[in-house]
């Protein structure tokens, strides 16, 4: 089934004014035919079974809503995934796979050992990485647009978090996979936001790690392999939704 986002404005009642690079797309690219049904969502969380009609003489496709509900792929809580900026086409991949995966907000962050030092983010290369988001949220079923964030400084980020009522998780490949059990950790969280924190391709140094200690954010591990960044940044919201959604019971 083809998804689109769309700007809440674009649905009038039970009418879908299609914008014109979105017509283009449904005539041109995939050239659908009246009569066919796609799935709109208006990134509130809500999807909506559209039949679609045209006319040929006309350039800009409209749709009849014919039914609304709750996007399943939307998950309860909200993970916002903190990652290393690092080179442009391993963040990619990660906001692709993120999203597919279910995280919410997406902060690169600047660290002691991020490849990257510069936190600018020119406005095509945001340009470029939300649209990866939005292809990204319209495959896998999303209900609502994950957020990318300006990056930002690491320590920044870990302080800020202090202050939140939200659980806050670094990955630490140094971190003792008995004594920093996830399942634990999260068997025990009642919340709706997660925050993750994944190092660059160098890891976190000592004293980061000691930082988020003192930021009330818990270090933990992803077993007893080490994981390269961006397998890091995709297994750990994906672990960590499936624990939330899934506790293990220990008998
Ligand atoms: N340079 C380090 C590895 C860094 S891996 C080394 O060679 O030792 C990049 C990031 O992935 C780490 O900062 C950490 O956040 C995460 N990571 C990788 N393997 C991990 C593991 N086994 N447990 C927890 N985090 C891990």
């Amino acid at each position: 089934m083809n998804r689109f986002f769309v700007q809440p404005e674009t649905i009038k009642g039970e009418t879908v004014e299609f914008p014109a690079d979105l017509s283009h797309q449904i005539i041109h690219v995939l050239r659908l035919k009246d009569g066919d049904r796609v799935e709109v969502l208006d990134n509130s969380g809500s999807v909506f079974s559209v039949e679609i009609g045209f006319n040929p003489a006309e350039k800009l496709v409209q749709g009849h809503v014919v039914k609304s509900s709750s996007a399943s792929g939307e998950p309860d809580v909200i993970i916002k995934l903190c990652v290393g900026l690092s080179h442009r086409d391993k963040i990619e991949w990660v906001l692709q796979k993120g999203t597919e995966v279910g995280v919410s907000v997406f902060t690169p962050f600047i660290s002691s050992r991020t490849l990257v030092q510069s936190s600018a983010l020119k406005p095509k290369r945001r340009e470029r990485w939300e649209s990866i988001i939005r292809e990204a949220a319209e495959q896998s079923g999303r209900g609502k647009l994950p957020r990318l964030m300006d990056p930002t400084s690491l320590k920044d980020l870990l302080q800020e978090e202090k202050s939140g009522s939200s659980l806050s998780l670094l990955a630490w490949e140094g971190s003792d996979p008995d004594t920093s059990d996830l399942n634990e950790i999260i068997r025990g969280f009642y919340g709706s936001r997660i925050q993750l924190f994944v190092g660059p391709e160098g890891g976190f140094s000592e004293e980061e790690v000691q930082i988020a200690l003192a930021n009330s954010c818990r270090v933990v591990s992803l077993g007893n392999r080490i994981l390269r960044m961006e397998t890091a940044a995709i297994l750990f919201p994906g672990l960590v939704l499936y624990l939330v959604d899934n506790p293990l019971q220990v008998l």
